[in-house]
């Protein structure tokens, strides 16, 4: 009789399908399979966000205004507020019990006054507000004393699902908790022993229907352990798996190299540079992160790294996202390079084909020391002699099945990485999986911090006016739009229309309209004459937003910047301030958001990365900073690996035990691990990064 009150069924299984519960017709499961929910398994690892405490009644007169309560009480009265009854006038109650009495509030509550009867008892969970000196409740959640469906205790609060109260969601719920009797501890033994953690059985039981919140820790600590666990082990297996035996690199000639650059390198530039010697010179493959925030000045340290590579008798390659950085890389290393003896070559998509064929065979000849270009750098007929490193920039840009191709072109080369998206450590260690990470936290000596300003529609002339007397003192300024892109025709126009309007604006000065849709040979005759100072205001859309370098550029406007993303602003911005002038940003709200003034007001306040990074994960979620989905794990994964740093710690010490003595998972105990991360990472356990 009992299972027939909780609607439970003894013959269910993990993957019947949510319509199998009772109340879940194709509305309702439509409604869950939008929130991800298609099976009763999927129901049981949707997790509560909180607990309400509805273990003791309260009595009136020990209320305390703005929290919640359960109280118990009598009816003693019933009316609607107001001088004649309206169907909309609010229904109010009054209730007492032996303490004291309180109003409870329902807008709109006609509909609900034949449930109460005066005289009746009633239970009432809600927060207690204040009103004229009286406490009430508004709206709160009702029963008749004696309804079945009073539970008391610590009841969950699930995340919203569209279309599903919460009081649906928790009988939902109640269908599949016998689920949990009988999970299997499917852990090693000694790893349940030394984390103490709780069995399966009790962790999901005691996450949806705890009796007190220690046991919500205890559940919380033991689901958070075994998916860290996973990820951590599979991470580690990779790590110790693939690490090849690749080229020695010496790292000494590196000096020959700082001795004609015009500036000594930072403190973080060198601590990355000694770590990454330290990886040239052992046998070992290297394999690292060089991460660090717009302008600290990575690609000297990959210089550093490609002229070793070089000077050892090896070819290095350098792969970045746009023909534009491509370009721009080449000019400016080969500019550093050449008068040292080092042949540059640059390798991108719109070359002519005899231009191409000879290329590729000095190539594969070793004629060529450096190849620089973009990913038409990972076509079947480029060969190398002796690749000995691969470098990519911006590498967030770039799927890791490219960066592999890549690397499979050498025999076990070094690899280096860069990104410009600062992560918390403990993030990219996750993020990045096999990579070492080197993080360079300083700028270069005399960089002023760029003064960023916000602009609405009607406010923008100044703006502008502000732009125009930089130009008049010989400085250069970008103007980007977010609405052109290739594929957008509407939105080209409009960005001509700021191209034209500018040029009326900004006469006698030369300025130019740059975006995705023009041909390569196009864009590099503007990004030249940008770069050499031709052209004083370049209108663009965000094909400039990664990586390039004019250090007498010092104004960066954005227009309708409510498109943009925080992120992606911050590496906009990132475009100025390279010199040593003050230089400035103006942001021009097109249509005003919450949303939007909290971006613009976090650019106003920081010039840190590391802490834009942190504000644009809490304002969009951590998904789309990281591209996590490119990474294929579970956005609610990162969130939770932010928030649990000390979880992860310890899941990744237990990895280390245990792959120390089962290097495969091959352990009976451990073949369940092995299978989850097999199902996490993809059958030969590779991360999809
Ligand atoms: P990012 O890290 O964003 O890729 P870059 O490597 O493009 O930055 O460097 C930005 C600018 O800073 C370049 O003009 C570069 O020559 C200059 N730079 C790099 N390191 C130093 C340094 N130690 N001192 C002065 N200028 C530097
Ligand atoms: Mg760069």
């Amino acid at each position: 009789m009992q299972e027939e009150v909780q609607g439970q069924n003894i013959f269910m299984k993990r993957n019947d399908p949510v319509q199998t519960l009772k109340g879940v017709g194709p509305k309702k499961a439509e409604a869950l399979q939008r929130a991800g929910i298609e099976t009763v398994e999927d129901l049981l690892e949707f997790f509560p966000r909180e607990y309400e405490d509805r273990r003791r009644t309260v009595p009136i007169a020990s209320l305390q205004e703005n929290q919640p309560a359960l109280i118990e009480g009598k009816l003693l009265s019933r009316r609607f507020r107001g001088y004649t009854y309206k169907k909309k006038s609010p229904l109010v109650l009054l209730v007492g019990d032996s303490t004291g009495s309180i109003q409870i509030v329902f807008f709109q509550g006609s509909y609900l006054s034949n449930l109460f009867n005066a005289g009746s008892c009633y239970s009432f969970y809600g927060k207690v507000t204040e009103n004229n000196g009286h406490l009430q409740m508004i709206h709160p959640e009702f029963h008749r004393l004696g309804d079945p469906e009073d539970v008391r205790g610590v009841i969950p609060v699930y995340p919203n699902v569209e279309g599903i109260s919460q009081k649906e969601m928790r009988k939902l719920q109640a269908q599949v908790q016998n689920l949990t009797d009988d999970m299997e501890e499917w852990l090693p033994s000694s790893v349940v022993r030394k984390y103490r953690l709780a069995s399966p059985s009790f962790a999901y039981r005691s996450i949806h229907r705890p009796t007190e919140g220690k046991q919500v820790l205890q559940a919380r600590y033991r689901l958070l352990f075994e998916e860290f666990l996973v990820l951590e082990s599979g991470l580690l297996y990779m790590k110790t798996a693939e690490r090849k035996n690749g080229a020695v690199i010496a790292a000494d000639s590196a000096d020959e190299f700082l001795a004609q650059l015009s500036f000594s390198l930072t403190k973080g530039q060198k601590a990355a540079w000694e770590q990454i010697a330290d990886d040239l010179q052992s046998e070992k493959a290297m394999n690292r992160l060089i991460q660090g925030d717009v302008g600290s000045g990575k690609t000297v340290v990959s210089e550093l790294a490609i002229f070793c590579t070089v000077r050892s008798g090896f070819q290095a390659v350098m792969m970045a996202p746009t023909e534009i950085l491509a370009k721009q890389h080449f000019h400016s290393i080969r500019n550093d390079m050449e008068s040292l003896g080092i042949n540059v070559g640059l390798l991108v998509g719109s070359m002519k084909t005899a231009e191409r064929k000879e290329l590729l065979h000095a190539l594969s000849e070793g004629e060529i020391d450096l190849l620089i270009g973009t990913h038409a750098l990972i076509q079947p007929d480029v060969t190398f002699r002796s690749l000995g490193l691969v470098v990519t920039d911006e590498q967030h840009r770039f799927g890791v099945e490219q960066r592999k191709v890549l690397e499979e072109k050498g025999k076990a080369p070094n690899i280096m990485v860069m990104t410009a998206t600062p992560i918390p450590r403990t993030l990219a260690v996750v993020l990045y999986g096999d990579l070492d990470i080197s993080s360079i936290h300083d700028m270069p000596e005399g960089r002023k911090p760029v003064k960023t300003f916000r602009f609405t529609g009607s406010s923008r002339k100044k703006a502008y006016t502000a732009v125009l007397e930089c130009v008049k003192r010989g400085e250069q300024a970008y103007v980007v739009s977010p609405l052109i892109s290739e594929s957008d025709k509407i939105d080209a126009r409009s960005a001509e229309e700021l191209y034209e309007e500018l040029t009326d604006f900004f006469e006698g000065y030369p300025v130019a309209l740059l975006h995705g849709s023009m041909t390569g040979e196009e864009k590099d005759r503007i990004m030249n004459s940008f770069a050499t100072g031709e052209i004083s205001v370049l209108v663009s859309t965000v094909v400039i937003e990664i990586g390039i370098n004019v250090p007498n550029a010092t104004c960066m406007v954005m227009e309708n910047c409510e498109r943009f993303g925080l992120a992606q602003m911050h590496q906009l911005r990132g475009r100025v301030g390279r010199g040593g002038k003050q230089s400035f940003c103006f942001l021009i709200l097109g249509k005003s958001s919450e949303m939007a003034e909290e971006r613009v007001r976090a650019l106003c306040d920081s010039a840190d990365g590391f802490l834009i990074a942190e504000k644009d994960m809490k304002l969009r979620g951590p998904g789309e900073l990281f591209g996590t989905r490119q990474h294929g794990l579970p956005e609610k994964w990162i969130a939770d690996i932010f928030q649990h740093q000390d979880v992860l710690e310890k899941a990744k010490e237990a990895a280390g035990d245990i792959l120390r003595q089962d290097t495969e998972f091959a352990k009976k105990e451990n073949r369940e691990l092995r299978r989850r991360i097999e199902k996490l990472f993809g059958e030969g356990i590779r991360l999809e990064l």
